[in-house]
């Protein structure tokens, strides 16, 4: 197996573990739009905009770490199966 099919396949492997833990999931009614999960994540996983209210998660990206749960003030976020 070359090093780019090892490096893939690898990559395949982590994404079923991330995957199997869930996904990181927001109440938009608890949601302030305050950028906190934004900032603690390590991967650049979560992008929000407070002017136009919106928040996005890349779940491909996400490795269901749950560091934007636990800071989140208004425990808007969860990870659900
Ligand atoms: S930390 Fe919580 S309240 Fe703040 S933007 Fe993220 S999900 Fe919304
Ligand atoms: S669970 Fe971890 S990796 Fe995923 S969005 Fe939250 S802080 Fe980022």
């Amino acid at each position: 197996m070359s090093k780019l099919k090892r490096i893939i396949a690898q990559k395949r492997f982590l994404r079923k573990i991330f995957e199997a833990k869930g996904k990181i999931v927001n109440d938009y009614k608890k949601c302030v739009y305050c950028g906190l999960c934004e900032k603690v994540c390590s991967v650049d996983a979560i992008a929000v905009s407070k002017d136009q209210k919106t928040w996005i998660i890349e779940d491909n990206i996400c490795v269901r770490c749950t560091h934007c749960v636990a800071k989140c003030p208004t425990k808007a976020l969860t990870l659900q199966k």
